[in-house]
């Protein structure tokens, strides 16, 4: 006979913080025109970011193995983010938090690197 109480295993397992590497390619404003984009590289694979006034947009460059390209908005405190792994594992994860939102706050700790401009 089966004690449905005797087992109380959690629903998930719970899963180990994401780990990888980041860095950025190119500055924002590398290309003057947008002026608050640059790019970043995360576990090998290339987002352009965009730097909003509310804001942070990643837009992978090259789509993953189901043809998706991933868009994804973050808060600028990086609290939340809108992928996947996020939303639906955020919560199995002693820290909570993504690739995205742990590559950027990464990246972001000297603050958001910028192209240096000479003025004409
Ligand atoms: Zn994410």
């Amino acid at each position: 006979m089966q004690n449905a109480t005797q087992n109380p295993a959690p629903r998930q397992r719970p899963l180990p913080p994401v780990s990888g590497t980041c860095r950025w390619p190119q500055p924002v404003g590398y290309d003057p025109d947008p002026p608050d984009v640059g790019m970043v590289e995360i576990n090998g694979r290339r987002y352009t970011l965009g730097v909003a006034a509310n804001y942070f947009l990643l837009l992978a460059v090259e789509p993953d193995r189901q043809g998706k390209k991933g868009c994804y908005h973050l808060p600028r405190d990086l609290s939340s983010c809108e992928c996947g792994d996020h939303v639906f594992r955020a919560d199995r994860r002693e820290d909570g938090r993504c690739k995205h939102q742990k590559s950027l706050a990464k990246l972001l700790v000297d603050g958001i690197r910028r192209m240096v401009r000479e003025a004409a």
